[in-house]
């Protein structure tokens, strides 16, 4: 293990300045807001698994934070939201690097692969197109080099009050200011924070581009941690990954444990004739979050009807949104224009906009219909 004091990577630059301009203010010019911590570069696994392992318990010292690509991470350390006194660098693990078929006829994708490789043309079998397109819609393309999918799938919301210092469980405070109707803001949520629902009060969406896709192809996501001497997997279909729930710390937004990695992330086997893809919504063209995003996958039927399918919506919740009713109605229905119409209208029954996101709902609606009916049509001339 490599341990310096304070090493300054300056991996955060372009995420900084971004996310200075996305909210409004400086970036801290000193990069060193709330003190340098202490850096340790892990070699192998077991070692980076096996600090994790130590805790506060063992050792006295409080658990080092992972760091991956930083783009999330030093952004918000530079905003005084995360103030880490131990870091761990991941970032070298041969372990958790590159993607390829696996033995049981799916994909496996490490950790550590960036959006980047994961948007290369060809680089993933065409049936998890959506993918591909998630992750070539998500940030810039330098951000995309550094940030990996493992980071992107743990990153924190995107929330202006969670950002900015004002009231937010995930900061520990008690209550949430972003759902208040004063609050309005096009990236609140309309689903999953209701009375009842596990995000209940929190006005925030999930940001992750690549988990809605990862959602709609039904993928798991491979944990590891250091038990009794040796490393213990397992693994968690991404739909259960995320909670939709707000609260500080690990577990938050994710089931992940604070002594556990995301090692990979599997793709099923997804037999042919089957497509998918991923449509995002933005109130401009690059460098933004999703406004709404729909990640769909369907196999076909002869027809083209409608064998098996999946939709997650992405913008619109806490985590991304599974829209299983509709899945259940398309089901064995051949796929025409008014079926997509009618997929769009039931895809937004139950929406409670807050006071700033009523728009989605028509967006939602019209991004379910459209994307079903391009689906329908690729499949007629192929
Ligand atoms: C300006 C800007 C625009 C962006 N736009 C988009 C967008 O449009 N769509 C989108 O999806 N994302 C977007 N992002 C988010 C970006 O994709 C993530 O910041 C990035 O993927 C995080 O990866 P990282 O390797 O840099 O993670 P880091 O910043 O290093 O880590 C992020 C978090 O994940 C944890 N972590 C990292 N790796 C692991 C692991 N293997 N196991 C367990 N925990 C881990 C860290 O401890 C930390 O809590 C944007 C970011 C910025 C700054």
């Amino acid at each position: 293990m490599r341990a310096e004091r304070g090493s300054e990577r300056g991996t955060a630059t372009e995420a900084d300045r971004m996310a200075a301009a996305e909210h409004g203010v400086p970036p801290d010019p000193s990069g060193t807001a709330a003190g340098a911590p202490a850096y340790a570069r892990a070699r192998t696994l077991e070692e980076a698994l096996a600090v994790l392992a130590g805790g506060p318990a063992a050792t006295g010292d409080p658990r080092p934070v992972v760091l991956a690509g930083g783009t999330d991470l030093l952004t918000l350390w530079r905003r005084h939201r995360r103030q880490p006194s131990r870091l761990l660098d991941i970032g070298r693990l041969d372990a958790l690097q590159g993607m390829g078929p696996d033995a049981e006829g799916g994909w496996r994708i490490g950790a550590l692969v960036t959006l980047s490789e994961l948007a290369r043309a060809g680089a993933l079998p065409p049936a998890y197109q959506a993918l591909a397109e998630a992750a070539a819609a998500s940030a810039t393309p330098a951000l995309r080099n550094r940030a990996t999918l493992g980071g992107n799938l743990e990153q924190r919301v995107r929330c202006w009050h969670y950002r900015s210092g004002l009231p937010c469980r995930f900061a520990g405070d008690d209550h949430c200011s972003c759902a208040a109707p004063e609050a309005a803001a096009p990236f609140q949520a309309i689903f999953g924070h209701g009375p009842g629902e596990p995000g209940e009060g929190c006005g925030a969406v999930h940001p992750s581009d690549p988990a809605v896709a990862l959602t709609a192809l039904g993928a798991e996501v491979e944990l590891a941690r250091w038990e009794a001497g040796r490393i213990t997997r397992r693994r968690v279909p991404v739909d259960a990954y995320f909670t939709g729930r707000p609260t500080a710390g690990a577990p938050g937004l994710t089931v992940r444990r604070p002594d556990e990695l995301v090692t990979a992330v599997v793709l099923p086997p997804l037999a042919e004739p089957s497509a998918s893809t991923y449509r995002k919504v933005m109130d401009r063209r690059v460098w933004q979050f999703a406004l709404v995003s729909l990640a769909a996958w369907v196999r076909w039927a002869p027809g083209p009807v409608v064998g098996a399918v999946r939709l997650a919506l992405g913008g619109v919740a806490l985590k991304p949104w599974r829209l299983e009713a509709v899945e259940a109605w398309l089901r064995g229905r051949a796929l025409d224009g008014a079926t997509a119409w009618e997929a769009g209208e039931r895809a937004v029954e139950g929406a409670r906009p807050l006071a700033g996101s009523g728009f989605k709902v028509e967006l939602v609606r019209s991004l379910v219909a459209d994307t079903l009916q391009d689906l329908a049509d690729r499949a007629a001339t192929t």
